[in-house]
């Protein structure tokens, strides 16, 4: 199948091919044609399958069909979890609107809004915003979402995992009840099929890769080692393999700048990215770990959301999630588009739980190596960390208001987590 059958104007057929797209990916070939009938469209897709042009190119299509008002509304609201993500978002809906006279702009917390206010002010088609500052923006008067048409909720599961539920539901009494909704979610717990009854209208479902398996295209291995040793085994891997752009994922925030100072004292390039990193910070080390500047790139789960590194090669879980979903949308970051990549995963004891939780979620046993100087401990004890540490836990959290506030989204908030959630999650 080639875009020119899927029923895409001229203008965008051309952004596609400067892209150097040549074929639509599988959720593309199935979400574009009902995006186009406007009909609504709930969508299983996780990172690195396309998703974005999968409903970025309809939308810029239907928005280019209607005739424009001398006074622009804003007419399509594109909104995600994470700045990252906001802002990959938005350079892919400049991209593809490139030959067409529409205009865009993207809103996030964490950074000045003059700007950001300036750039409405001149008047846009379609606004890529994350929950926090749309709100913000929109109680002080600056935008109105009355004229919405079409409304796209991207990483919907990651929506809800970062507490946003009571925000979304405030966003959609701010739209007209008559418009077009699309949503996106790579995972589909009971919550989300609640959220989806509740915004879609008669939507046409569509899948790109089976619901929580883990893409072919990437292969996957365990190394059982003793905690203590992980740092060791990591360094040895990355050196030794010559790797040159490796996406580490730790659990903490903490952890993630440990173990940055440890790469970079065995003289491996290394960067964190997570929520107490300022915005300048984040886009810094992320602008280094893509021009090749920066080997190691260690970040927590909410951070790597939205990430779009093409072709990432290695991704390395320095310890697994304590939510088994977060393992499928952090390998999710290599063997992209088609392209083949590795993940692995360190696993001490007291991980046991975790990688059985993750073995049944993928519905698959994961090869295991021991690394000879770097096995793991016969005597540690298998019990989670998180159960050992439950108190530990929930005082990070409360005390992480200032990390909070910096991290541009919310305040006060911890009431709207799922309690579920262990550790310092807001990262
Ligand atoms: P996404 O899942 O939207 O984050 O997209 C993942 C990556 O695939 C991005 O780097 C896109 O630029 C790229 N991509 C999207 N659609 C295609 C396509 N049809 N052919 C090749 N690459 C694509």
């Amino acid at each position: 199948m080639s875009f020119n059958s899927l029923g895409l104007s001229q203008a965008l057929l051309k952004a596609i091919s400067k892209k150097g797209y040549t074929t639509p990916s599988p959720i593309q070939q199935k979400a574009i044609p009902p995006v186009l009938e406007r009909k609504d469209v709930l969508a299983s897709a996780q990172t690195g399958t396309g998703k974005t042009a999968g409903f970025t190119l309809p939308l810029l299509h239907i928005l280019s069909e209607n005739p424009k008002e001398k006074y622009r509304p804003i007419r399509a609201l594109i909104l995600t979890p994470t700045r990252e993500l906001a802002a990959q978002v938005y350079t892919n809906v400049k991209e593809y609107s490139e030959f067409l006279n529409l205009r865009s702009a993207v809103i996030f917390g964490g950074v000045n809004q003059k700007p950001q206010i300036a750039r409405i002010r001149q008047g846009i088609d379609v606004l890529v915003a994350t929950p926090g500052r749309l709100l913000d923006l929109e109680s002080q008067g600056v935008l109105s979402l009355k004229r919405i048409e079409i409304f796209v909720l991207d990483e919907a599961d990651r929506m809800l995992d970062m507490g946003f539920l009571r925000d979304i539901e405030r966003v959609i009494k701010m739209m007209p009840t008559q418009r077009q909704n699309l949503m996106f979610s790579a995972t589909f717990s009971k919550d989300i099929k609640k959220l989806a009854h509740g915004i879609l209208n008669n939507p046409v479902q569509v899948e790109a890769t089976p619901e929580n398996t883990t893409v072919e295209a990437i292969s996957q291995k365990v190394y059982r080692v003793a905690k203590g040793l992980k740092t060791g085994l990591i360094i040895k891997l990355i050196s030794d393999g010559y790797w040159k752009q490796v996406l580490v994922f730790t659990r903490t925030k903490h952890g993630a700048n440990r173990l940055c100072k440890k790469m970079i004292s065995a003289n491996i390039s290394a960067a964190a990215i997570h929520g107490n990193k300022s915005q300048s910070a984040r886009t810094k080390a992320l602008a280094g770990f893509k021009n090749g500047s920066i080997r190691v790139l260690v970040a927590t789960d909410i951070a790597a959301r939205g990430l779009d590194i093409p072709l990432l090669p290695h991704v390395i879980n320095f310890e697994l999630p304590n939510i088994s979903e977060d393992y499928v949308h952090r390998i999710g970051r290599t063997g992209r588009a088609g392209a083949k990549g590795q993940a692995l995963s360190l696993v001490s004891a007291d991980e046991t739980t975790y990688l059985r939780d993750i073995e049944k979620l993928i519905n698959m046993k994961l090869p295991v190596e021991i690394v000879e100087g770097f096995e793991p401990d016969p005597n540690a004890s298998t019990e989670p960390e998180k159960r050992q540490q439950r108190g530990g836990g929930n005082r990070s959290r409360r005390n992480s208001g200032s990390g909070h506030s910096k991290s541009g989204e919310h305040k006060n908030n911890n009431s709207r987590r799922r309690p579920k959630r262990n550790n310092d999650r807001r990262n």
